[in-house]
């Protein structure tokens, strides 16, 4: 049997993969196992904010591995503390959950909003409002806050106490009116919807919600899964609308390629859990938190200029070229609108040597945070030569 053959006999068929097999990669290279190079704009999804085995990080990872790869929860690890230090010290917040996952990470918002609403109010103020078309992830509960009703059909009875509004001035009325029926604990949001098709919210709807939580006593809840660690060119896409969030959700780019999430707790609910309310075997692993700390160090004001001056780049670039009808999103996170169906844009991108992503019906662009510029511009050309034709 060849890979592809073994693939799809043995791995369950979740994954609609494209037909490249990734044998190893260098910065934001990858190299096929048949020997193809192709400029990776996809860095498994936000994922390896460095690039392919960046220097600093494999020798983070490598060292923490020659220490101490896993030592449970029951232990303390500088990495583990040393990382939360720093999350908190770059945001504001207060105290860090470890998970291993973006969805584990808001499943640990989603109960931290439910626990401050109950020993505060009561434990009929449970409700989490998300956003249409939000993506939360795939546990049931996570699934139940994502506003997609197309991924919950396959999967009923969903965890209850959700409800979602419009992502528009629309759902701020909507929202007062669920309140009054069924008290909101919190309200969940993306600043920019990734898998939602790359669309920003409104900035004034943004800081309206988070006016209206402020005023209820409601948690916001901001998911940084996809938009944080620098990809929208702040080190949190929260950061540019200039308010302040309860609970900040991060995973994807944050250890650069290792499984690692975080839920970011601010005053409110800093204390919220207690020994035993909550808690994972993997969270905070001390391999996953070196690797974060090399990545979480090095997003500074320089690395993030470089990614705004990267995305404005982009952005002029596909602005009103041919088969392009939109560019939307910010820094490095962006989708392309384009006359071609995006499936067909990506397969005949990927045969010039150009990997990208969709989202929705878009184009999504979110290659690694340091991708040099020769490369981003060599990949330009070929997307929009492959619009135009
Ligand atoms: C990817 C993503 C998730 C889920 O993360 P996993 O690590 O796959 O569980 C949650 N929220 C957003 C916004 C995401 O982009």
């Amino acid at each position: 049997m060849n890979l592809f053959e073994k693939d799809k006999t043995y791995i369950a068929g979740t994954y609609n993969r494209f037909p490249v097999a990734i044998a190893s990669g260098k910065g934001s290279l990858l190299f096929g196992e048949d020997g193809r190079e192709y400029i990776d704009l996809t860095s498994g999804i936000g994922v390896t904010a460095f690039g392919i085995a960046d220097e600093k990080w494999q020798a983070a990872v490598i060292e923490q591995v020659g220490k101490v790869q896993h030592t449970s929860n029951l232990f303390y690890t500088a990495p583990c503390a040393d990382l939360a230090e720093l999350l908190c010290r770059k945001t504001g917040m207060k105290k860090i959950f470890f998970s291993n996952s973006g969805a584990e990470a808001n499943e640990c918002a989603v109960k931290a909003a439910r626990k401050y609403a109950a020993d505060k109010y009561g434990a009929e103020r449970f409700t989490v409002v998300s956003m249409k078309n939000s993506f939360h992830g795939r546990t049931l509960t996570t699934l139940s806050a994502t506003g997609q009703d197309h991924y919950h059909e396959l999967y009923n009875p969903l965890t209850p106490g959700f409800a979602s509004v419009a992502a528009s001035a629309a759902g701020l009325d909507e929202l007062a009116v669920l309140h009054l029926k069924t008290p909101v604990a919190a309200v969940m949001i993306e600043c920019i919807q990734g898998e939602g098709g790359v669309l920003p919210l409104d900035p004034d709807f943004i800081r309206a919600l988070a006016a209206w939580c402020k005023q209820n006593d409601a948690l916001l809840i901001v998911d940084e899964v996809q938009t944080g660690n620098g990809r929208t060119g702040k080190l949190y896409a929260y950061m540019n609308y200039g308010i302040e969030p309860d609970v900040v959700t991060t995973a994807k780019g944050l250890a650069g390629g290792l499984p690692l999430g975080a839920t970011l707790l601010g005053e409110k609910v800093k204390d919220v859990f207690g020994f035993g309310d909550h808690g994972s075997t993997f969270g905070g692993n001390p391999v996953a938190c070196a690797a974060a700390l090399s990545i979480l160090s090095r997003i500074d004001d320089d690395l993030l200029d470089g990614v705004k001056r990267k995305g404005d780049f982009l952005r002029a670039t596909f602005t009103g070229a041919k088969g392009i009808e939109g560019v939307t999103g910010m820094g490095l996170l962006l989708g392309l609108k384009t006359t071609k169906p995006a499936p067909e844009v990506l397969a005949a991108c990927r045969d010039r040597g150009v990997l990208c992503l969709t989202a929705k019906d878009k184009v999504r662009l979110i290659p690694a945070l340091n991708i040099p510029d020769e490369l981003l511009a060599k990949a330009a050309q070929v997307i929009k030569d492959v619009c135009a034709e």
